[in-house]
């Protein structure tokens, strides 16, 4: 596992597809998911350029922080049950799972200033998923003007499990679609200029269809949790 070989694999794929589709490279930004691996192969990943960390759960965040500290920008990508915000809130950048107003609500009162949030957005309709329906995306996002200390920098997403490309085609171009209709509400906090959406297996994809954080673990950083 060299991590720096393959962010230079991810980073030329990223120039390839922008390329493909008209878009600038340095619009996607590569995030990348230490929640299966040591403190030293994250630190690996920062000494080969990476300067996104995204972690899924409060403990792993911390004891990564404990170690790598501000030398990074910090992402909270996993779900996030409203009584762990304030053991995060300190040592986050980006939370990309707002979902629902009580956790909104949480972060807002524990906040010491504006946290950029990505509102999740369950595209694929899978129960198992969590985020808002499409549907509810808009109208919770005109709700959020409520709590100053939050500001929607974009949507996130996971796409479905399947390597069905018209099913993962159709979940990004939804959330894009989703992302132009908030962008036309000119809320002066949610600008919603970020896509958070793409990982291992379909950061291609996303990209194609705008995606400007992708989010990627095993295809960068490994999996020492499968030996
Ligand atoms: C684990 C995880 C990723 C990265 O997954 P890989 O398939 O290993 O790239 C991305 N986003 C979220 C929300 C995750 O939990």
């Amino acid at each position: 596992m060299v991590v720096k070989e393959n962010l230079q694999k991810i980073t030329s794929d990223i120039v390839e597809v922008c390329q493909k589709v008209g878009r600038d490279p340095q619009e996607v930004k590569v995030i990348a998911v230490t929640k299966y691996v040591s403190i030293a192969r994250a630190q690996e990943a920062i000494e080969a350029g990476i300067s996104n960390i995204g972690e899924n759960r409060d403990e792993g965040l911390l004891e990564k922080w404990e170690t790598i500290g501000r030398s990074c920008t910090w992402h909270f990508i996993g779900s996030l049950q409203s009584r762990k915000v304030k053991n995060i809130i300190d040592h986050v950048d980006y939370i990309h799972s707002l979902d629902r107003t009580s956790l909104a609500k949480e972060i807002d009162k524990r906040a010491a200033h504006k946290i950029k949030c990505f509102v999740q957005v369950n595209a694929s309709g899978e129960t198992s998923k969590q985020g808002l329906n499409p549907s509810a995306v808009v109208s919770f996002i005109k709700e959020l003007h409520r709590y100053p200390n939050i500001e929607v920098v974009g949507l996130m997403t996971m796409a479905p499990l399947t390597t069905d490309e018209q099913v993962l085609r159709a979940t990004f171009s939804q959330v894009k679609t989703l992302q132009k209709e908030v962008q036309a509400l000119q809320l002066t906090y949610a600008p919603c200029l970020e896509l958070s959406m793409g990982m291992s297996q379909d950061y291609r994809m996303a990209i194609e269809e705008g995606a400007t954080y992708i989010r990627i673990g095993t295809a960068l950083v490994g999996n020492e949790t499968k030996g």
